[in-house]
């Protein structure tokens, strides 16, 4: 369980909040707005009323117990960038800032933020990946050029086994997941046998990635 500093409680703050809370962790959440701070009283250990730009306030919290701080501030980058600047002077030990735009995002690494989550660019990017082809169920860019795919068993795999078909060999990636009826066998043995009704969830480079999802 992690001790967790969620600062702004808009829709995305409130939807850190709910999986925080799903997550069972500890979370103090803050907003200026009143009404936002009793909306998400339930899913939080504790909330406060306050204004994150405001220095005595930033100061009273004690930002540096805290393992995460998140700033879900997003429209006002003002504010965004002055609480997260405010929160790395008092000692926060890892700064997560929201950005709307790339040049927000540059910003806020340069005046405190240890991370930086981009919904907008994220999700646009997943969702162009997810949507565009019939075969994906997820996908997870790790590095610029690994990432991980969820994908249909393709045709010809199936009732053969990773070894028969020498995945690594001819294709170049790993299986790191199979997946059927919800359920997860991670590492399946060189025995597995593929069948229609599973996906797998495979890693590899971009490249060999797209050449595999296209057999
Ligand atoms: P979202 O896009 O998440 O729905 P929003 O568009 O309603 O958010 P934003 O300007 O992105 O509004 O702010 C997110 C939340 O942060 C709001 O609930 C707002 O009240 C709160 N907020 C903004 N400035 C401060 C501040 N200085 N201190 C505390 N909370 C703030």
């Amino acid at each position: 369980m992690k001790s967790i500093l969620l600062i702004g409680l808009g829709r995305f703050g409130k939807h850190c909040a709910l999986k925080l809370n799903e997550l069972h962790h500890e979370v103090l959440a803050i907003d200026i707005d009143e009404e936002r701070v009793n909306e998400v009283l339930p899913y939080v250990t504790n909330a406060q009323i306050g204004d994150s730009t405001n220095e005595q306030f930033i100061a009273s919290l004690g930002v540096r117990n805290f393992d995460v701080c998140i700033v879900a501030i997003g429209d006002k980058f003002q504010s965004s960038l002055e609480t997260t600047s405010l929160l790395k002077d008092y000692g926060a030990k890892l700064v997560v800032a929201r950005a709307n735009r790339d040049v927000h995002a540059k910003f806020l690494l340069r005046n405190g933020a240890d991370n930086v989550v981009y919904p907008e660019k994220q999700m646009a990017s997943w969702a162009a990946v997810r949507f565009s082809a019939d075969n994906i169920f997820d996908y997870i860019q790790i590095t610029r050029d690994y990432s991980i795919y969820e994908t249909k068993v393709p045709k010809s795999w199936i009732g053969k086994t990773i070894v028969d078909l020498r995945v690594r060999q001819m294709h170049k990636i790993n299986i790191l997941a199979v997946k059927y009826a919800g359920k997860v066998e991670p590492l399946p043995g060189p025995e597995h046998v593929f069948r229609d009704d599973e996906t797998i969830l495979v890693m590899g480079g971009n490249k060999d990635l797209e050449k595999f999802l296209r057999v």
